[in-house]
């Protein structure tokens, strides 16, 4: 391996090259946002299998490699790109994976890399304050009844929704972890919540009959009235209800469910508040948009990922708790916030993930927050927001064109008369140069817009629009 490193700067500075060059054709609009070749075909043209068998994939070869792969790579860089919830990442995120990549610093405990966890010890930091808990206390000085904030990383929002509800089950049923479920749990969740609420509740065993749906409104927006009717239904199913999910935002329809009244609700039964910010939490991040998490400090547990608002590189997903020993139970019983040896110099965020080896999530995030500041990444999320709401102006401007809600964060439902949104979008993608989702509301298909690029602009969406109507 000697003389591959021998060769890593000119490497390095090569593919740099090569990804600065992407990023302009991306910009220039000169390629496909979105093109999926048969995967025979090109497995084919990457020529794996030959690359394995003989080796030799370095210097010009590599190079010329690299011109296909990223031939074939989906283009978030394109303004065009507007389909799902993935940063299109600042620069020092992808230095951040480099010297990743290179000291291999596995963190999970801090003796594998005592700056990288340092790193993560900061940014939660930064995440609790935000939420306005304050900063966790160094870990020798956690209190002794753990009622101190705490986080950690973990490898997505799906994961951190997982470790969460560990959390608030081990709260309401401490002996599960040794013992299994038995008591029938019941956990109340808001229409249509991300899925991995549902794949939690599979994976911790309660089934996904425990899901007791709290109905919305026209919107699908959690519906404060259905809240105490929800759960008497949970109790007439012969369940237990532990604790109330939020999606701050929807991942569909990017709206807000209200905080406030169910915090008084989960006070007033004693049920643990989780809220899903994987995407919307990052409105934490700014003035302008932080009224749409108000009441956000009585929660119990936030999941918040950076690698969606934050321009961060997936994975970054952090798992925030009010009470420190909430978390330190998630993943044993009797929980104790004295896990770790007090005499160590730092923390092992190993006793409270599912990974056992993690990435240097928090280095990514850190050298991300660190170029940007503070107040640079609540704008960069708050001229995401502001522009979703004058596309949808834009949008319904449009004779025939119609949107489903008025946007709160950066996700757009619209609709072209009539048409069926999987039609038009498989004929939007057939052209390849606009890339969008959709979904299914109020009894509707939608086509959906995902605003993550700050280079996507009123020109695009109306280049959007006359393709659409061109289309049908
Ligand atoms: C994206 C999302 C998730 C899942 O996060 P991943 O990082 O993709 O695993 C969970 N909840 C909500 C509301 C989301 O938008």
């Amino acid at each position: 391996m000697n003389d591959a490193f021998e060769r890593f700067v000119t490497s390095a500075k090569g593919i740099a090259e090569q990804l600065v060059a992407y990023r302009r054709r991306c910009l220039e609009g000169q390629e496909p946002t979105v093109r999926q070749l048969p995967i025979e075909e090109l497995s084919e043209k990457l020529r794996f299998n030959h690359w394995i068998k003989n080796g030799g994939l370095t210097d010009q070869p590599l190079s010329d490699w690299m011109d296909t792969y990223l031939a074939n790579s989906t283009r978030l860089h394109a303004p065009g790109f507007m389909a799902h919830q993935v940063a299109i990442p600042h620069p020092n995120g992808a230095l951040a994976n480099l010297v990743y990549g290179f000291d291999n610093n596995a963190m999970n405990i801090y003796e594998m890399g005592p700056a990288a966890s340092a790193a993560e010890y900061a940014v939660i930091n930064w995440m609790l304050s935000k939420i306005g808990w304050g900063s966790a206390p160094w870990p020798k000085d956690m209190p002794e009844d753990g009622a101190a904030p705490a986080g950690l990383l973990t490898s997505g929002g799906s994961l951190a929704n997982l470790t969460a509800l560990l959390a608030a089950r081990a709260r309401a049923f401490p002996d599960t972890w040794e013992q299994g479920n038995s008591a029938k749990a019941a956990l109340l969740v808001p229409e249509g919540p991300h899925y991995s609420v549902a794949r939690a509740a599979g994976i911790m065993g309660l089934g996904t009959d425990a899901l007791i749906t709290v109905a919305g409104d026209h919107r699908g927006v959690l519906d404060p009235k259905d809240l105490e009717p929800a759960y008497q239904r949970a109790l007439d199913a012969g369940r237990r209800p532990f604790a109330l999910v939020l999606a701050c935002c929807a991942t569909g329809t990017g709206l807000y469910d209200p905080i406030e009244p169910a915090a008084a609700f989960c006070a007033k039964h004693n049920l643990w508040l989780h809220i899903d910010g994987a995407h919307g939490a990052a409105a934490l991040a700014s003035v302008q948009t932080r009224h749409y998490l108000k009441g956000i400090e009585a929660a119990d547990s936030v999941i918040w990922d950076a690698h969606k608002m934050l321009a961060t590189p997936s994975l970054c997903a952090a798992v925030l708790v009010k009470h420190g020993r909430d978390l330190f139970g998630a993943m044993r019983q009797n929980a104790s916030y004295l896990f770790h040896d007090k005499d160590q110099p730092g923390y092992d965020f190993i006793e409270h993930t599912v990974e056992c080896t993690k990435t240097a999530m928090g280095l990514r995030l850190f050298l991300i927050l660190g170029a940007m500041g503070e107040q640079g990444m609540g704008d960069h999320v708050a001229q995401l927001y502001a522009k979703t709401t004058r596309f949808a102006q834009q949008i319904q401007a449009r004779p025939g064109f119609e949107i489903a809600v008025e946007p709160q964060a950066n996700i757009l439902c619209f609709r072209y008369k009539d048409h069926n949104a999987l039609m038009l979008r498989k004929e939007i993608l057939r052209k390849e140069r606009y890339y969008l989702s959709t979904v299914d509301l109020m009894g509707k298909s939608w086509l959906r817009l995902v605003i993550m690029n700050h280079n996507t602009t009123t020109e695009t969406i109306d280049g959007l629009l006359n393709q659409i109507e061109q289309i049908s």
